[in-house]
């Protein structure tokens, strides 16, 4: 039986090696960190109790039937809803902007109908195929909306002018005419009872799979494999020879307290003069258990450099460009499949996470089936 290596034990990697391994394979998975689940990594806070999201919160939600069974294989999920406030310009709103947001903003009573009509009005009409954030939030919510909830938050989440990011952005936040301030339109959505880290332990749990922590892996150790699943940045992978394509990367300020700190798991701050992009209160999300103290994350964001974790990945132009060298060198490496959010170089939920890990592993069966090599990618990064 062949032999295949997995690079990171994130979503993409385990559930790739947990595939695998269940039609037999031999699965070696190695991780730099010393812990498994990537950058859902959940720990309980020796101090508090309470389950924190190591870096930066994540709530689960999917419309993937497929996924939600998968995932629910593992641990119990606990209905959750997501509901973010904001806080902007001397107020607390509702978000995503909703009827409660724009009635709060304007002073108003509108009926769904009479706040679409008005929202209309506010959208500059001139704008036809608005391309960049700026220009999306302006042709469909106006320059007062923009400027309340967008402008201050979007300059310190990604370091740059909205009127230099694409609308692509933008266009991941709805903007309802009703009271509903679900923060995602997801047919499912929980918290794992246990965790994050519980849930990938537990994927990871099969005889043919061999779990490396603390261990990073290189190229050269591909040798040893007869085919490579590489969830680490694309452009490690090539020793960065194109240079560094730009991520931003989080720091977290840790708070802890008594009681309740901010009565809600999400708080975003809009305004540029408040240093950091949102709060989170980690005991918020798991409303289930009781907590006298808490921890709170308050997250700033700036440029990933050298030893940092990435994130985000920024994805403008120039990135691009680089992406699509890298990724044309990815097509011609024998026996490596590149995955996940930093192989591809995408932001990606976790239910595309494992969308995209099951039809990897999907693919790498019917191409050995089939007697044919394994492509590079299971998606288009460049799209
Ligand atoms: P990762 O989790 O990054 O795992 C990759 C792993 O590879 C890492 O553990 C890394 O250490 C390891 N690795 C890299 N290179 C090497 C190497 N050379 N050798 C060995 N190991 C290596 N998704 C949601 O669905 N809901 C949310 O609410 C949500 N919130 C988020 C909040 C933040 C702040 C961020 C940044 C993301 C959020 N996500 C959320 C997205 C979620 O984090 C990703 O979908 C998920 O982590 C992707 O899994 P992955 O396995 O592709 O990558
Ligand atoms: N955004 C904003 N104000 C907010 C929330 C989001 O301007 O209060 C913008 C910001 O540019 C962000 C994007 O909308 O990057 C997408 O928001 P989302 O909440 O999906 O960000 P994520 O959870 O990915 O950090």
């Amino acid at each position: 039986m062949k032999k295949i290596c997995v690079v990171g034990a994130g979503f993409s990697g385990s559930v790739i090696a947990r595939q695998l391994a269940e039609q037999g394979f031999s699965v070696d998975v190695f991780d730099t960190r010393p812990h498994v689940a990537g950058n859902c990594h959940t720990e309980r806070d020796a101090q508090t109790g309470v389950m924190v999201h190591i870096y930066g919160p994540h709530i689960f939600h999917t419309s993937n039937e497929r996924v939600w069974n998968y995932i629910r294989k593992f641990d119990e999920f606990v209905p959750y809803v997501n509901r973010v406030k904001a806080h902007a310009q001397q107020h607390v709103y509702s978000l995503p902007i909703n009827l409660m947001t724009i009635n709060q903003l304007f002073g108003k009573q509108f009926s769904p109908s009479e706040a679409r009509e008005f929202v209309k009005t506010l959208g500059d009409q001139s704008i036809d195929d608005p391309q960049t954030f700026e220009e999306q939030a302006l042709r469909f919510v106006g320059e007062k909306i923009y400027r309340t909830f967008f402008y201050g938050y979007t300059r310190k989440q990604w370091g740059m002018e909205p009127s230099e990011l694409p609308a692509s952005i933008l266009k991941r936040l709805p903007v309802r005419f009703s009271y509903d301030d679900n923060y995602y339109s997801s047919k499912y959505q929980g918290i794992p009872k246990n965790g994050y880290t519980y849930i990938v332990e537990k994927i990871l749990d099969a005889p043919e799979i061999s779990l490396h922590l603390n261990t990073a892996f290189s190229r050269e150790m591909a040798a040893g494999y007869d085919h490579v699943f590489y969830s680490g940045p694309i452009d490690a992978w090539f020793g960065y020879e194109d240079g560094r394509l730009s991520y931003r990367t989080l720091d977290f300020e840790v708070i802890r307290a008594e009681g309740d700190y901010q009565g809600n798991a999400v708080i975003n701050y809009c305004d540029e003069s408040v240093p950091w992009t949102r709060v989170a209160e980690h005991k918020h999300f798991t409303p289930w258990e009781e907590h006298e103290k808490t921890i709170v994350y308050r997250e700033h964001s700036r440029l990933c450099e050298g030893g940092d974790t990435p994130y985000y990945p920024v994805r403008l132009v120039r990135d691009k460009a680089q992406l699509g060298r890298y990724v044309e060198k990815a097509k011609s490496e024998a026996n490596v499949t590149f995955v996940g959010r930093l192989g591809t170089y995408r932001y990606l939920d976790m239910h595309i996470t494992i969308a995209e890990a099951l039809e990897a592993a999907d693919l790498f069966l019917k191409a050995e089936k089939e007697g044919v090599s394994p492509s590079a990618f299971c998606i288009d990064p460049l799209a």
